[in-house]
This record gives structure tokens, C-alpha cells and sequence, in this order.
């Protein structure tokens, strides 16, 4: 094992219960094909798996992985019952705090953090930290059992501030023994994940936000409702299949229907951004992001009206 030290960290992880997957060698990318080049063999003979449902604790399988390449180990959050936060360094000499943070000595996302115990009047916390490749730092916690928490990111104004963003369902760590850029990830404090706190949960806890948020619906089929009724029909028909499609053919089924669309967007019966509109709704319904939908829409509505767009 010791000629193999990214499988032993692979090995280390799993072993404290944690669900890994591949990341491209000296990269934080994963290793996994995605959605719209899967070979629907194998784990995903049933249909497509991301990286976070094949994220896996199994020695066999992480053996089996890791004597193929030198890959990097990916930690899934959310499977491995793990909230884990994240405070990064500026990526440049202009990259620095927002107005709410400035002034105050803050140069990175450490010091927010301990802006952030001291308003709280709270300790910097003493759980597993990991000192990540640019000389930031990953603080793990176990996730609470009463809310299911997703990423946040601290640029977007959500989240906790400028620098501290948060990884939890939906989201992946670089575990420690991963070298990414010819820099390494060390563990720094090794200790179990302590729970996460109340006043960091408090704080992350998501508020209810509008369903939909991308688009104004009702605006779009008050449009749409102009357009006449066969294509009316049309673009509620292909909505409908996009929002109905599970996880692993989603995005062909955006292509197809943009496409379909697209048609129709060609002959002037349906103007362009109605297509979108509707298309994007659905997309992000069906779980989709909004850059992906916007970039498969886009190619689907070319190949339609007769382009050569392909699948995002
Ligand atoms: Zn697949």
C-alpha cells in the first residue's frame, strides 16, 4: 500500500465512513463520465449515476478504482453524513473584501470565519480540519439530523460571508492525500468530525425560497396563451416531459424538446425567449442547473430550426 498513497488515502476515508469517488489526477474534477456521454453500462445499466450516488465506501471497489490511476479522492458531502466548511484564500491581489468585511484586518476566509465566532461569541470551532492545496482550510463537521443542508457560497451573499462557503448535499471536498496542482491537502487537526454547531447551523439553515425562481411562469403562459392553441399545446407538452424526466436522461430529454421547439420557433409560430422561458422553467424543475439548461436549450432550438447543435 505504501507504494500507493493516494489509495491509502482513498482507503483512509472510506474507512472513517466517508463516500468517495475519483478526481482526475492533480485536479479537483471529478473522474466519472457525465450525464450526456454515459455509456448506460455498468453502474449506470439502470441509467445514469453522478458522482454523488456512486460515491462509495466499498474496499473492493476503491481498490479496484485506484490501481487504474493516480486519482485524487473526491468526498461526497451529503452521503457521507459530513457538512464541511469551507474557507478559501483570495485567487488574486484584487480579490479582496466586499464592503461589509473591509477595514477590518480581514484579508481571507479564515479571518471572516473568526469574525463570524467572535460576533457569535462563540470558539473557533475544534473539530477535523484539513489545510487545502492554496492555504486554505476545510473545518468538518457531522451534519445535523433535522435539516437536510445543500451548498452555499459566500460570494452569492448566501451562506455564512466573502470566502466561507459550505459543502454539504450536492456538494464534494477534496480529501485529504490529494495533491491538486502539485499542492497537497493535510489534515492539520485529526479528530472526528465534532457535531455541526447550533449557531453555524442557524445561520445555514435555508428559508423557504419561491419555487421556480429563474422565471416568471405565469408571464410566460400568458404569452404563450397568444400564440394559439396547436402551439400552446406543443410547448406545454414538451415542458411537461422535461419536468417529468428522471435523473439520468434529463438533459437528452431537454435537447429533444428544445429541438422539437425549435421548430417551431423556425416557422415564426413561437417567438425564441417563449421557447426558452418555458424550457428553462421546466429544465431547473426537473433538477437541472440553470447554465446547463440554457447552454442544451440553446443547441436544441439551433438543431431544430435546422443548426447542428448537440447535447450540453
Ligand atoms: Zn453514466
Amino acid at each position: 500500500m505504501t507504494g500507493n498513497p493516494l489509495l491509502a488515502a482513498a482507503l483512509r476515508a472510506a474507512g472513517r465512513g466517508w463516500r468517495i469517488f475519483p478526481l482526475a489526477p492533480g485536479s479537483k474534477y471529478p473522474a466519472l463520465h457525465g450525464e450526456s456521454d454515459c455509456p448506460r453500462t455498468g453502474p449506470c445499466a439502470d441509467g445514469h449515476l453522478g458522482w454523488e450516488r456512486r460515491a462509495t465506501t466499498d474496499p473492493q471497489v476503491i481498490h479496484r478504482t485506484w490501481s487504474h490511476a493516480p486519482y485524487n479522492v473526491g468526498l461526497a458531502c451529503g452521503p457521507s453524513n459530513l457538512v464541511v466548511v469551507d474557507l478559501d484564500m483570495p485567487k488574486h491581489a484584487r480579490d479582496t473584501p466586499p464592503q461589509q468585511w473591509a477595514g477590518q484586518g480581514i484579508t481571507d476566509g479564515r479571518d471572516v470565519f473568526a469574525a463570524l465566532c467572535e460576533q457569535h461569541s462563540q470558539p473557533w470551532p475544534q473539530t477535523f480540519e484539513v489545510r487545502t492545496g492554496r492555504g486554505g482550510a476545510h473545518l468538518y463537521f457531522t451534519a445535523p439530523t433535522s435539516t437536510v443542508l445543500r451548498n452555499t457560497t459566500g460570494e452569492k451573499g448566501q451562506g455564512l460571508g466573502w470566502k466561507v462557503d459550505t459543502r454539504a448535499g450536492g456538494g464534494y471536498v477534496v480529501a485529504p492525500g490529494s495533491t491538486v496542482n502539485h499542492h497537497p491537502y493535510t489534515v492539520v487537526h485529526d479528530t472526528p468530525p465534532a457535531p455541526l454547531p447550533a449557531w453555524l447551523l442557524g445561520l445555514l439553515t435555508p428559508r423557504p425560497a419561491p419555487a421556480g425562481v429563474v422565471v416568471d411562469v405565469a408571464a410566460v403562459r400568458a404569452r404563450i396563451g397568444r400564440l394559439g392553441a396547436y402551439v400552446e399545446a406543443a410547448v406545454t407538452r414538451e415542458a411537461d416531459k422535461v419536468r417529468e424526466t428522471g435523473e439520468g436522461g434529463r438533459n437528452d430529454r431537454l435537447f429533444a424538446s428544445a429541438a422539437a421547439l425549435g421548430r417551431l420557433v423556425a416557422t415564426g409560430a413561437l417567438p425564441e425567449q417563449d421557447a426558452t422561458d418555458a424550457l428553462l422553467d421546466a429544465g431547473t424543475r426537473a433538477g437541472l442547473g440553470e447554465a446547463e439548461c440554457r447552454r442544451t436549450i440553446a443547441n436544441g432550438l439551433a438543431r431544430g430550426a435546422g443548426g447542428v447543435g448537440r447535447a450540453a
